[in-house]
């Protein structure tokens, strides 16, 4: 049995609180600490919902740039560019471009790959355990193509055809129906049948309701820093006020990078920005499986009686606040591609910053402060890496000497 430490965790979004959990059930003393009045609630609250563990690979790739330039001239576009006089933008954008080739990308991927799929692991066993009431279910899911050569060069990539199921427009109908008016306009699909889905936001809750039934967790409410204390080690505070506590886990999501300021050290992390609609809709309409459309990298999950429909990145954008325009734009893609969930007028919007780092791999590590760890930088795929991020901070945890 690993010695007991006490461990403070900074950030009481998904990543916080899986660490959290990973943690506690590791024998060790947790402290959470949140600055906002609740857990969940900013880039963890509104997100796609999708546990895509087989659909990991990272936004950096050959042709990327040059899609992004084409994307540029559309309304619609998945990504959106406004560059500004700002050097930690111009940064991350030039270390997205050197990431941007078909080695670095399969490398990325396949780190990405391991993360995911332990983390689906993890996942499978807590709900053994007892972690429920967030949703979830198995339904796989299907990423459609409208291009035929983006499909092919897609198709060229499974590494494992059972896992990866390269279907026909008219396969792609039958595994999901509700899709089978965007057939014709396909040139075929990808079937991940054991891809998941779930509210990330009641996964958050659940988490919570667990650790608190444990005397060894406290939620703290309060603002950490961290600061040098001239020594190999760093030292945090709450509110102002020095905390005593063997480790610190930082996992504040994109405030990261600002709290390692005071060290000296530069995350690589920037903020991109997505939508989020959820619309309630009749449940005979709604899809079954989960929908990525490729082209417009939009997705589809059913969570409960509800639709969850998730996409853009704008770079540049300094608040998360929803900009009605992008909001518009993603209600008419939803409304051309799924018209029987609507109408979407009146769908939930929201926004939030993923907090992403230029390869699309976050920082799950230790640092050379002897008692602070990282597991930031999640990006796209945070709700999907959750678990796997939270056991390897478990397992560096214990390989670090009392
Ligand atoms: C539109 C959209 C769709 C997405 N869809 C998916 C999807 O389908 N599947 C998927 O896997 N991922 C998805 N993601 C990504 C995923 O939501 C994020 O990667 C994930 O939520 C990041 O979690 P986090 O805990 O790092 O950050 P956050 O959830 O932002 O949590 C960080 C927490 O730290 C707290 N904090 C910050 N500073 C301090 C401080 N100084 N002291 C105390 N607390 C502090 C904040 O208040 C916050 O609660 C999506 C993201 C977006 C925006």
């Amino acid at each position: 049995m690993p010695a007991k430490r006490t461990i403070t965790v900074v950030g009481g979004g998904v990543i916080g609180l899986t660490t959290a959990y990973a943690l506690i059930q590791a024998g060790h003393s947790v402290t959470l600490v949140e600055r906002e009045d609740h857990v969940g609630e900013q880039a963890s609250f509104g997100n796609g919902g999708q546990l895509s563990y087989r659909y990991v690979r990272p936004l950096a790739d050959a042709g990327i740039p040059l899609e992004a330039l084409s994307w540029m001239l559309q309304a619609d576009s998945p990504i959106s560019l406004r560059l500004r006089l700002d050097w930690k933008q111009w940064r991350w954008l030039a270390d997205f471009l050197l990431a941007c080739n078909a080695r670095t990308n399969k490398a990325n991927a396949a780190r990405l790959l391991e993360l995911a799929l332990q983390g689906q692991q993890a996942l499978n066993q807590w709900r053994q355990e007892g972690l429920d009431d967030f949703l979830w279910r198995k339904p796989g899911k299907l990423v459609v193509y409208r291009n035929a050569h983006k499909f092919s060069k897609a198709a060229k990539s499974i590494s494992n055809p059972q896992q990866e199921q390269v279907l026909t427009p008219a396969e792609c109908a039958q595994v999901e129906p509700a899709f089978a008016g965007l057939a014709s306009t396909l040139a075929g699909g990808i079937f991940s049948p054991d891809d998941e889905v779930a509210d990330c936001y009641l996964f958050c809750q659940a988490l919570l309701k667990s650790l608190q039934q444990s005397k060894d967790f406290q939620l703290v409410k309060g603002d950490a820093t961290l600061e040098d204390d001239q020594s190999d080690r760093c030292r945090v505070r709450i509110n102002g006020a020095v905390w005593q506590t063997d480790l610190v886990v930082l996992a504040a999501g994109l405030a990261s990078r600002d709290l390692m300021q005071p060290l000296g050290q530069r995350l690589p992390l920037y903020g991109l920005k997505g939508y989020s609609l959820t619309v309630e809709a009749d449940p005979a309409v709604l899809p079954n499986v989960s929908v990525t459309d490729y082209d417009s990298r939009v997705v589809y999950a059913r969570l409960g009686d509800r639709l969850r429909i998730a996409a853009m990145v704008d770079i540049g954008a300094l608040n998360a606040l929803p900009d009605p325009r992008r909001i518009a734009s993603l209600k008419h893609l939803a409304e051309e591609t799924l018209p029987a969930a609507g109408p979407y007028a009146s769908a939930a919007t929201w926004a939030g910053m993923r907090p992403a780092t230029p390869t699309g791999v976050p920082l799950v590590e230790r640092t050379q402060w002897r008692n602070l760890l990282l597991n930031v930088g999640h990006g796209a795929l945070g709700f999907t890496l959750s678990c796997g991020s939270a056991l390897t901070i478990r397992d560096l945890v214990e390989e670090m000497q009392p």
